[in-house]
């Protein structure tokens, strides 16, 4: 479904976003040297320690806070049959149409996402109409070739989802977990899709990251998980700052479900392009494990002890992107405000998604101060991520981190040299206290701990 009509203004563009994520290292789109490659993007430090902040949550939420669920990291390259029994190598397309005027291609379901060809710029000299050719079906696997000989035995695919390698290790998993429905395996890694229209910055790229989760259910149970996952994850964005009115659950039409799925639930968030789906909840039934059944010849079943039979479990499948996410984050936080006179742009990211949560700052780099504010960075940081930032005006180092989220600022002043006290500042309310340096690695990690609600609720 591409982005629905939504009258609200957006609070920040996706170009303040790019410009953001370049200007203070988060993300840089890929080969730029070489003019780029499209929708391919990279992550600097910033990016990476967000990305792993996000995967991280999602991890505690799983695994972290549970006993039924386990951890998996399986290959990206598998056997080509896994495609042929999921349904993905004939399936798993997208409708196609070129524009016999401007040579752009088309999703044909998401005409308008892609402007089409008809926006003048893209027809020079006079204002045409794109010329659409009929839709055809286009694969969205990357093949690739394993081995040296390029023949057709040889044929491999970069997986295009993470949830395949968890029901073709249903089996092993089952042996060392001693598990039994309801429970699920997790994973997050990277997936790959020759999408035809890419845009919308790290939204929908060719490579990109998945946090999916398989929850294997007795059948007649089936209903009543689904329901559970689809409260969970929301209140897994919620908890995590996102502010309730930009979330929404929208249940899939018939017309919409996949092969495979009896029911299915995107979570949606209203990026600046429009609401836009940020994670999928399906009901896959048995159809996964009963195909791996039939292609591999191997018993994809659980045996009920208790009632002497054997049955397939039915699968309840929450699908989140970890870039999505990362996306929809950021852009929940992104404010600007004046102060003083002075525009301040920062994100108000939950604390425990910010990159760095503590930075150590000396007032000025003279008088002992940048060696105190040393040693207290280094007790800090063996509490909370913290970062040592010294050198220009410490306007300007507050600005810097303001615009990477950092939630607690420390500033070593001529009065730490007297009383040992710093000033702790607030990124979102901007008020300073006075504090013990010996007590900030405590304050820090208690602060860390506390529930959070994003402050622009009020
Ligand atoms: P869309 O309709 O946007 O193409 P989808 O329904 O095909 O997404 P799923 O197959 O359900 O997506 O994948 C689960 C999640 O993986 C998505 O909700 C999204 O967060 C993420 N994802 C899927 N495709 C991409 C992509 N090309 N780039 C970034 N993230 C993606």
């Amino acid at each position: 479904m591409g982005p629905a009509q939504e009258t609200r203004a957006p609070e920040v563009t996706l170009d303040e976003i790019v410009a953001l994520c370049k200007r203070r290292g988060f993300i840089f789109p890929s080969s730029e040297i070489y003019g780029g490659i499209g929708s391919t993007y990279d992550y600097g430090h910033y990016g990476v320690l967000l990305r792993n902040n996000v995967k991280g949550e999602w991890w505690r939420a799983i695994i972290g806070e549970r006993d039924d669920i386990v951890a998996l990291d399986s290959a990206i390259l598998q056997h080509p049959r896994v495609w042929e029994a999921s349904g993905h190598l004939e399936g798993f397309t997208d409708p196609l149409v070129d524009c016999r005027t401007c040579g752009l291609r088309f999703r044909a379901d998401k005409l308008e996402d892609a402007q089409c060809g008809r926006k003048p710029s893209m027809h020079p000299g006079e204002f045409k109409e794109c010329d659409l050719t009929d839709a055809r079906e286009f694969n969205l696997m990357f093949e690739t070739h394993v081995g040296p000989v390029k023949d057709t035995a040889s044929t491999a695919y970069l997986r295009p989802e993470t949830a395949q390698g968890i029901f073709i290790n249903f089996k092993n998993v089952l042996q060392f977990a001693r598990k039994k429905p309801p429970f699920g395996i997790a994973q997050i890694g990277k997936s790959f899709r020759n999408e035809i229209t890419t845009g919308n910055f790290i939204f929908r790229t060719r490579e990109f990251e998945q946090m999916e989760m398989e929850y294997f259910v007795p059948p007649a149970e089936a209903p009543k998980w689904y329901s559970y996952w689809m409260d969970e994850r929301m209140r897994w964005y919620t908890d995590l700052g996102i502010r309730d009115d930009n979330l929404k659950l929208r249940a899939h039409g018939a017309d919409e479900l996949s092969h495979y799925s009896s029911a299915t639930s995107d979570v949606e968030y209203l990026f600046p392009m429009g609401w836009s789906e940020l994670e999928g909840i399906a009901n896959r039934g048995d159809f996964d494990l009963k195909q791996h059944a039939k292609f591999s010849g191997e018993k994809l079943e659980y045996f009920d002890q208790e009632k002497g039979e054997a049955y397939v479990p039915h699968v309840i499948e929450p699908a989140a992107g970890v870039d999505r996410a990362m996306l929809a984050f950021m852009v929940d936080a992104y404010d600007t405000e004046e102060v003083e006179g002075r525009k301040r742009t920062l994100l108000r990211l939950h604390p425990r998604l910010a990159p760095v949560k503590a930075a150590v700052l000396p007032l000025v780099s003279k008088d002992g101060m940048p060696e105190r504010a040393r040693e207290i960075y280094q007790e800090v940081r063996a509490r909370v991520p913290a970062e040592y930032d010294e050198g220009g005006s410490i306007g300007k180092r507050y600005r810097r981190q303001d615009e990477i989220g950092t939630p607690w600022g420390i500033t070593v002043d001529g009065q730490t040299m007297e009383d040992g006290t710093v000033t702790l500042r607030d990124r979102d309310t901007l008020a300073q206290e006075r504090v013990p340096a010996e007590e900030l690695g405590d304050r820090l990690a208690a602060k860390l701990a506390e529930p959070w609600r994003s402050p622009k609720l009020g």
